[in-house]
């Protein structure tokens, strides 16, 4: 029974946007990010959007709508 169907190349874990639909959604990262270490890792724009130093329960943000929501968590080892 072959359930792996789909051909998205690599797997991304990331939701849709419950507001309108969206799959340009940016984790959110709350607390203080390192983020000169995100850029050495990635060589690339910082792919997260950063929520201060208040923790709050929305860690998902829409890059269309602008809808923040609490989703399910980037694994983290
Ligand atoms: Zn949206």
């Amino acid at each position: 029974m072959n359930k792996g169907n789909n051909h998205h190349g690599h797997d991304r874990p990331r939701p849709d946007c419950p507001r309108c639909g969206g799959v340009e959604v940016k984790p959110i990262v709350y607390g203080f990010v390192d983020v000169g270490a995100y850029l050495e890792l990635g060589k690339r724009t910082p792919d997260f959007e950063l929520g201060g130093l208040v923790t709050r329960d929305e860690n998902w943000c829409c890059l269309r709508c602008g809808h923040k929501w609490a989703g399910a968590q980037l694994h983290s080892t």
